[in-house]
């Protein structure tokens, strides 16, 4: 292709709303063999919705998410903003109801007199988030961030975990001074694009792969859902990165997309690294083409885009 080929499709991209940074990454997006898929944020909508609150003790549920929301305000991952959402229309209306625009944690953050302060604050990829509250320690995250901190997770709440796992949800364990006090089931619905935008890869010969953080019994729900047969479940973020160079073995061209400050190592490390629009800016940073429409189809645009302006048959 002609630099002004280069030039037209580097235009036409943009103006669909596909960013692309330099003719490199346009070239080689024609020989992409595998299209790695973050699950939360990426496949799914990320906006995610709390759908169950469960007291394991004398606290009230007004009283916990009220405690996870102080915990999660600081947090910029999807299930943060949901608690946050819930709990906050829970604490001004006294129960939960149908949210209209999803704000930011910083708008939020100017109706936040009811939250409690929060001390020692640190989120930690993959597993949640830890601070301090009232002088308490407070742990907001899955199974692993629970049981690393040597805390035993009740039959009760576990079996509550799974149950949400089990319908494609996730299941979010809250420990306050080394006692499970809660658990928070979370729906975080496909994008309705997700499941066409599978099978039209597939039928161009890429073969999609879904990765994510999040535990098996969920990913493969996801998946199954979905129709990606090829899953990579519970791998924290230094690990994405791993599962993308294990597909370039041999040569093989390989895109990740994604969306999260979790993903930018894989995104890095991928031929091509696409970034969701709507997604965090470490993200888009790593990435050689952003999705501005933060639409899955842009995907498949893309490689068309490169297929069209690199192949020799015209
Ligand atoms: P994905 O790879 O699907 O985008 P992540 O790696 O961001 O998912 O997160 C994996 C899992 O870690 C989540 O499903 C959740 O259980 C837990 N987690 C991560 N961040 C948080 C948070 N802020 N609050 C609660 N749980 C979290
Ligand atoms: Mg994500």
């Amino acid at each position: 292709a002609t630099p002004t080929a280069v030039m037209v499709a580097t235009g036409v991209g943009a103006s669909n709303g596909v960013l692309i940074k330099g003719g490199d990454a346009l070239e080689r997006a024609q020989k992409i063999k595998y299209v790695i898929f973050d699950k939360t944020g990426t496949l799914t909508q990320g906006k995610a919705t709390v759908t169950t609150v469960k007291v394991f003790t004398e606290m009230n549920r007004g009283e916990l998410l009220t405690l996870v929301a102080s915990a999660e305000a600081s947090s910029e991952h999807p299930l943060a903003k949901a608690i946050l959402e819930y709990s906050r229309h829970f604490h001004f209306f006294d129960e939960p109801c149908d949210t209209k625009e999803s704000q930011s944690n910083s708008e939020q953050a100017k109706f936040s007199g009811w939250l409690h302060d929060v001390s020692n604050f640190s989120a930690l990829p993959g597993k949640g988030v830890q601070c301090f509250i009232e002088g308490k320690w407070i742990l907001v995250g899955n199974r692993k961030l629970i049981t690393e901190n040597g805390i035993t997770i009740p039959s009760n709440a576990e079996s509550f975990v799974v149950e949400m796992e089990e319908s494609a949800r996730t299941g979010i364990l809250v420990a306050r001074d080394n006692t499970i006090v809660g658990a928070i089931g979370i729906a975080d619905p496909l994008k309705r694009e997700a499941a066409v935008v599978v099978e039209g890869l597939l039928k161009m010969g890429v073969k999609p792969v879904m990765v994510t953080g999040d535990n098996w019994r969920t990913a493969r729900a996801v998946a199954k859902e979905v129709g990606i047969h090829d899953v990579r479940a519970e791998v924290l973020p230094a690990g994405k990165a791993e599962v993308i160079r294990s597909f370039q073995k041999g040569g093989n061209v390989v895109a990740m997309v994604g969306d999260g400050i979790n993903d930018s190592p894989a995104l890095a490390a991928a031929d091509i690294g696409m970034a969701i629009g709507a997604g965090t800016d470490i993200a888009i940073e790593a990435a050689e083409y952003v999705l501005m429409r933060s639409n899955l189809e842009d995907v498949i645009t893309a490689i068309d885009l490169s297929r069209r302006t690199f192949s020799r048959i015209r």
